[in-house]
């Protein structure tokens, strides 16, 4: 089914037709599944969060605006995700050495959403 929609929507490149695909994605996040206390209704809440980026030499605090994480209502817990956690980290840090590379200004703050547009 994939390499038959890639075919008609991108002449049959896969990279091009999965990268148009995710561009295209605009489904909302779905929380983790259950809580540690039992709760399997968590619901996703966007918080803003520290992060310290490598910048030239030097270490630098940024703020990332609107990440999504699952909340719990019944224990009051914020849960991460370690996996979207451990990617944040990684694109981030690619953002960053691509805008060092063209001498962009680092900003102190930055959408979370920002980066799922990235295409660099
Ligand atoms: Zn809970």
């Amino acid at each position: 089914m994939i390499e038959l929609k890639a075919t008609l929507f991108n002449r049959g490149n896969m990279a091009e037709y999965i990268r148009d695909v995710a561009l295209n994605d605009n489904r909302s996040p779905k929380p983790l599944p259950a809580c540690r206390c039992g709760n399997t209704a968590l619901h996703i809440v966007y918080i803003d969060e520290e992060r310290t980026v490598n910048v030239g030499s030097e270490d630098r605090l940024l703020t990332l605006k609107g990440v999504p994480r699952s909340y719990c209502d019944q224990c009051g817990r914020t849960l991460g995700d370690l996996r979207l956690a451990a990617k944040i980290e990684t694109v981030l840090d690619d953002e960053i050495l691509w805008r060092l590379n063209r001498r962009e200004i680092i900003p102190e703050q930055l959408e979370f959403e920002s980066l799922l547009s990235v295409t660099h």
